[in-house]
């Protein structure tokens, strides 16, 4: 019965309708199902790729794949050559995990920077927003994420060991510098604060002076989506944790 009607609609769109009012339309219904049935496997493929990025679903997956197919192969194979420079040459800081292609990062190789002090985010799109401001001289140290109970996310699932190393060890952080104040620059929420709290804990008894961005963010925002007023309002306005 498929075949049958998928046959029926091959035949008008292929012979066309010559006065049917309706029949435009009903060709075109039939000859996206067709396409559906027909993508050749490297295309479907392609679509399989983009339906698996964060908030593609398959529909959106179908219209990128096909302005790849339309484009130009130059600028469709400098994509396929960003997506692979991307994974071959950065990775992450081995002193703050910001993102990198040299290790350690141009943050923490900047002498001229003010190495006792450490701005501590949850993740290297927070480290850019902040740098971004240029109100900001000191080091960073990039979570990779939020203590969460919930979803089962624990300290040592994070990068905070290295954090608590740097603060321990002044020969992990860059220059050998002592670590004098840690800027806790947590997103206001729920976890973040519960993750500003165990950090405070754990610094506070190393002599280290610990405080925190202002709030001046709005709760249950995002740093990457504040502005940059914002954002040098809260680097200017931060507070001891009491
Ligand atoms: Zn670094």
């Amino acid at each position: 019965m498929w075949t049958d009607d998928t046959a029926t609609m091959q035949t008008m769109s292929q012979g066309g309708s010559k006065s049917a009012s309706d029949a435009p339309r009903r060709s075109q219904a039939g000859s996206t199902s067709l396409r559906r049935q027909a993508y050749p496997a490297a295309v479907e493929r392609l679509i399989a790729e983009f339906a698996r990025l964060p908030g593609i679903g398959r529909r959106s997956a179908e219209r990128l794949a096909f302005h790849i197919l339309k484009s130009e192969s130059g600028s469709a194979l400098a994509l396929a050559q960003a997506v692979r420079d991307v994974k071959e040459t950065v990775r992450h800081c081995s002193v703050c995990y910001n993102l990198t292609d040299l290790d350690p990062c141009p943050i923490c190789a900047d002498a001229s920077r003010d190495r006792g002090c450490v701005l501590v985010v949850e993740q290297p799109k927070d480290l850019i927003a902040l740098e971004q401001t240029g109100m900001y001289r000191g080091l960073y140290h990039v979570l990779m994420g939020r203590i969460s109970p919930l979803e089962g996310v624990r300290p040592d699932d994070l990068t905070i060991p290295d954090l608590l190393g740097r603060a321990e060890n002044p020969s992990r952080n860059p220059g050998g510098v002592p670590i004098r104040e840690v800027v806790l620059g947590l997103n206001p929420t729920v976890e973040g604060d519960g993750t500003a709290l165990f950090l405070a804990e754990h610094l506070r008894p190393r002599g280290i002076k610990v405080s925190r961005l202002a709030r001046g963010l709005p709760t249950g925002g995002s740093l990457e989506y504040a502005n940059k007023a914002v954002l040098a309002d809260a680097i200017q306005g931060r507070q001891a944790v009491d």
